[in-house]
C-alpha cells in the first residue's frame, strides 16, 4: 500500500466514528483531488467505506474504517470454541470456570506447539 494511503488509514482509524473527507484531506496535509483519489483507493481495497453526509447543506462524505473480520481460528482452544459466545450465564469473568477451562485448553495448545 503507497505510504500516503497507510497514512490516510491511520488517521481514519483513530476516528473511531469516522471523519469528514472535507476534514481528512486537511488533516493529511494535500489538496482535495489527491484526497479523493486515496479515500477512492481505499473504498476499491475494502480498507474503508464512504457514507455520504450533508454540512450546511453541502454533499460530503463520512469515511470509516472497516473492521477486519475476525480469524475464527482465533476462538478456538483445542479444538474448542470460546465459551463466551452463545453463553447465557451471569458473567463473572474473574471468576468463571467455563473460560478458565478454555484458557487451560489455550494454554496446552500453545505449549505443544
Ligand atoms: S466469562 Fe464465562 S460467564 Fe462470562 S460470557 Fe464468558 S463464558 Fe459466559
Amino acid at each position: 500500500m503507497p505510504e500516503l494511503a497507510e497514512e490516510a488509514l491511520k488517521v481514519i482509524q483513530s476516528h473511531p466514528d469516522g471523519v469528514l473527507q472535507s476534514e481528512l484531506w486537511k488533516l493529511l496535509d494535500i489538496d482535495s483531488r489527491k484526497c479523493s483519489r486515496v479515500v477512492k483507493k481505499l473504498v476499491d481495497d475494502e480498507l474503508v467505506e464512504r457514507i455520504e453526509y450533508r454540512k450546511e447543506g453541502i454533499k460530503t462524505y463520512v469515511i470509516k474504517a472497516k473492521k477486519p473480520a475476525v480469524d475464527p481460528s482465533l476462538l478456538l482452544a483445542g479444538g474448542v470454541l470460546l465459551p463466551c459466545i452463545c453463553c447465557e450465564e451471569e458473567c463473572e469473568v474473574h471468576t468463571c470456570p467455563y473460560l478458565l477451562d478454555w484458557i487451560y485448553q489455550l494454554a496446552i495448545e500453545e505449549f505443544e506447539e
